[in-house]
C-alpha cells in the first residue's frame, strides 16, 4: 500500500447514509480526529447530518452533492474552519484530493466520477458502491491497476468472498456462490407480487439499508448487480458465479475449489463486518459486531432461486456474458424503472419488464460490446438508456 501516513487520512463518500453512517460510527469508536486526518466526507440532502459529522471528525472538507445544499451547509457550519463545496465536480474534486483510505458509498451511478477519481491514490478504496462496478468495471478495475490501488469490496457478500480467496490463486476456484436472504417476497406468488407497493418493498427482513438497496433486494435486482460485481472482482467466467436463497443472512457467501471443498464466510447481518474489515486491513480488529450463537441459529436453510418470480437474475446472466457496456445499460435501465416505481407509476414486476425491454432495444445500436470506453462513454450511454427507458414506459 503507497502513501500510508502514520496518521490515515480517510474520506468518505454518502457519509451520511446508511453505509456511511455505520463507516463513521467505527471510525468515532476507532478514535475519530484523535486516530484518523478526515480529508472528506460528502452527503447531499441531509446537511444536518452531514454538519454534524464533519465537525465531530474536524473534516477538513464536507461536500453536498446538490447546488441547491450549499446555503444550508454553509450556514450550519458558519465559524468552523471546515471548507464547504456542492455539487458533482465538487464530488470529483473532493474526491481528488489524497487519502490513504477512501469509503465510496454513494449511491447510484452518481458515485462513479467520485469513485474513480479516489482509485487515482494508490491507498485503499472501500467499495460499497456496486454501481461502479457494474456501469463501468473494466474502467474501474484498469484505473485501481494503473495507481496500485487496493480495491477492498464492502457489498457484505463481496467482502466474504475476498477474505475466504485471502492466500489463494483464482486459478484453483471452480465457483463463487453468492448468496441472497430472498428479500421480503421470496414466498409470494407472482400474482400476489404484482401489487406490492415501494413501503411494502423497503422493508427487509434482515439488513437495515438504505431505501433503494432494500427495493434491489426485494426485486433481486441487487443480486444481478452483485453477479456483475463479482465478475470485475474477481477475474471469473459468468459460468462460475451462482446465487442460491439463504433467508437466514448468517452465510455471507461461498468459494467453491477445483477439489470439491467449500469455503465459506459467516458472520451476523451487520455492515460493520465488512465496513471494520476493509477499515482495519490487512489486520483484524476487534468490532462492535454480535457474535454468532450456532447452537441458537440452530438451522441454516439453502433453496434454488426462481428465475420466474425473479427474473432480474436471468438478465444479470446476459450481462455477464455481453460485457462491455451492457452493465452501464442494465443499471440505468434499473435506476430509471426505480425511480418509476417510487413515483407510483410502475408497478413491482414491472420493473424487470421495462428493463428487459430498454436493453433489448438498445441491443440494436449494438453498443454493447465495446470493451475499451472511457467515462463519457458511459455518462453517454446512461443517459440514453434512461431516455429510452422512459419513452418505453410512457408509450
Ligand atoms: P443510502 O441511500 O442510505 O445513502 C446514500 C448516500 O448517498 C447518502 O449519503 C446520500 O446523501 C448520498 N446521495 C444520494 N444521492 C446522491 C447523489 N445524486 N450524488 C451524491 N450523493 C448522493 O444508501 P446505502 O448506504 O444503503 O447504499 C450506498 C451504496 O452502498 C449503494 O451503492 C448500495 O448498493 C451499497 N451497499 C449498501 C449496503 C447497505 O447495507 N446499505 C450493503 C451493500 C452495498 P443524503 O442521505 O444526504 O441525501
Ligand atoms: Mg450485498
Amino acid at each position: 500500500m503507497k502513501g500510508v501516513a502514520s496518521r490515515r487520512r480517510v474520506s468518505v463518500f454518502g457519509a451520511t447514509g446508511s453505509i456511511g453512517c455505520n463507516t463513521i460510527d467505527l471510525l468515532t469508536r476507532q478514535g475519530g480526529a484523535e486516530t484518523y486526518d478526515v480529508v472528506a466526507l460528502s452527503g447531499a440532502s441531509n446537511v444536518a447530518l452531514l454538519a454534524e459529522q464533519a465537525i465531530r471528525l474536524r473534516a477538513k472538507i464536507a461536500v453536498t452533492a446538490l447546488p441547491e445544499c450549499y446555503g444550508p451547509l454553509k450556514q450550519l457550519l458558519a465559524g468552523s474552519g471546515i471548507e464547504i463545496a456542492a455539487g458533482a465536480q465538487a464530488l470529483v474534486d473532493a474526491a481528488s484530493e489524497q487519502a490513504d483510505w477512501t469509503m465510496a458509498a454513494i449511491v447510484g451511478v452518481a458515485g462513479l466520477a467520485p469513485t474513480l477519481a479516489a482509485a487515482k491514490h494508490g491507498g485503499v478504496l472501500a467499495l460499497a458502491n456496486k454501481e461502479s462496478l457494474v456501469a463501468a468495471g473494466g474502467l474501474l478495475m484498469a484505473r485501481c491497476a494503473e495507481y496500485g490501488t487496493q480495491l477492498l469490496p464492502t457489498d457484505s457478500e463481496h467482502s466474504a468472498i475476498y477474505q475466504t480467496l485471502q492466500g489463494r490463486d483464482i486459478a484453483e476456484v471452480e465457483r463463487i456462490v453468492l448468496t441472497a436472504s430472498g428479500g421480503p417476497f421470496r414466498n409470494w406468488t407472482r400474482a400476489a407480487m404484482a401489487d406490492v407497493t415501494p413501503e411494502l418493498a423497503k422493508a427487509h427482513p434482515k439488513w437495515n439499508m438504505g431505501e433503494r438497496i432494500s427495493i434491489d433486494s426485494a426485486t433481486m435486482f441487487n443480486k444481478a448487480l452483485e453477479m456483475i460485481e463479482a465478475q470485475h472482482l474477481f477475474g471469473v467466467k459468468p459460468e462460475q458465479i451462482e446465487v442460491i436463497i439463504h433467508p437466514q443472512s448468517i452465510v455471507h457467501s461461498l468459494v467453491g475449489f477445483v477439489d470439491g471443498a467449500m469455503l465459506a464466510h459467516l458472520g451476523p447481518p451487520d455492515m460493520r463486518g465488512a465496513i471494520g474489515f476493509a477499515l482495519n486491513w490487512p489486520k483484524r480488529c476487534d468490532l462492535p459486531v454480535a457474535r454468532l450463537d450456532l447452537a441458537a441459529l440452530a438451522r441454516l436453510e439453502f433453496e434454488a432461486p426462481d428465475l420466474e418470480r425473479f427474473p432480474a437474475l436471468a438478465l444479470a446472466q446476459n450481462v455477464l456474458r455481453d460485457g462491455g457496456l451492457s452493465g452501464a445499460v442494465f443499471n440505468a435501465a434499473k435506476e430509471q424503472a426505480l425511480d418509476l416505481f417510487l413515483a407510483g407509476r410502475l408497478g413491482f414486476l414491472a420493473m424487470a419488464d421495462l428493463v428487459t425491454a430498454t436493453m433489448e432495444r438498445l441491443a440494436a445500436y449494438s453498443k454493447y460490446g465495446h470493451t475499451s470506453y472511457v467515462l463519457d462513454d458511459v455518462t453517454e450511454i446512461d443517459a440514453e438508456t434512461r431516455r429510452v427507458a422512459q419513452g418505453l414506459s410512457a408509450g
